[in-house]
């Protein structure tokens, strides 16, 4: 892969996931996300957010799962890079992690309203830690402000690690063993690969390509590097009918929201 640009994704196995919310634990612990017990729904900051949704029916043949909801790296005509005034987001062309420079942000919040998968957060109060607890933050993620919007990054600061023990041991190529974000880390059902989806050799390529994986509104167009996989044809059906006509502001999660409920808040 020497020279290719990475494109770093994951495929989430619905059929593995449980819905305990580990994956949204390991996730606020690693990017330093303060709890925010006064928190609702709306203002809460959770990066990965576990949904939990069903078929709709009742009796013997309701069916339920738990979908977890990040940001999915969308990579064509990325929606909330488009609509960002500051450039506060980017794809880096490197890796396809749809970056987020809370610097520059000022907080207009038109990437939350353009993001179909309602994968943003907005900071409504500077972080406060209970006593104590500061002293576990992860020295390699800065904390953010008041006032900026965020998201997923596919623990980015990860990612800086691996790179410069690749470099530390004379290799331009990181060990993808080296790169893992905390979500994937956590799983104790192991439902959350993670990979470099420009490697045709990488599992998780292939696991993207099998038959039951599909993309949350794929009918939309974003191509997200975050692929699902599931046996049920209802669960895959799910995914596409929360889609709208290929319009972003119909907000076509919305509806996928409405039927959902989460499994915890932060
Ligand atoms: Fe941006 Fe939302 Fe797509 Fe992530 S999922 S890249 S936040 S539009």
């Amino acid at each position: 892969m020497s020279g290719t640009p990475a494109r770093y994704g994951m495929v989430i196995d619905l059929d593995r996931c449980t819905g305990c919310g580990a994956c949204m634990v390991a996730c606020a612990a690693e990017n330093n996300v303060a709890p925010t017990p006064q928190a609702t729904p709306r203002t809460g900051v959770t990066p990965m957010l576990v949904r939990k949704v069903s078929n709709g029916m009742h009796g013997a043949t309701r069916r339920e799962t738990f979908i977890p909801i990040m940001c999915m790296h969308c990579e064509h005509e990325t929606p909330c890079v488009k609509v960002c005034p500051q450039q506060a987001v980017e794809v880096d062309k490197a890796t396809g992690i749809v970056m987020q420079m809370p610097q520059r942000c000022l907080g207009c919040r038109y990437c939350m309203t353009a993001c179909p998968y309602h994968a943003r957060y907005f900071n409504w109060r500077d972080p406060v830690w209970p006593a104590g607890m500061e002293k576990s933050l992860n020295p390699g993620v800065a904390t953010r402000m008041r006032g900026v919007v965020e998201k997923c990054n596919l623990c980015h600061a990860r990612l800086h690690s691996a790179n410069e023990k690749a470099a530390a041991a004379g290799r331009r190529e990181i060990d993808m063993a080296d790169y893992v974000p905390a979500c994937g880390e956590a799983c104790p059902t192991n439902a959350i690969h993670f990979g470099n989806l420009a490697d045709q050799n990488d599992p998780v390529t292939r696991e993207a390509h099998s038959a039951n994986a599909f993309r949350m509104l794929a009918r939309i167009g974003t191509e997200p590097k975050v692929y699902y996989k599931s046996k049920d044809p209802w669960v895959r059906a799910l995914a596409e009918s929360a889609s709208g006509p290929g319009k972003f502001s119909e907000r076509p999660a919305e509806r996928l929201a409405a039927s959902a409920s989460e499994v915890h808040h932060g």
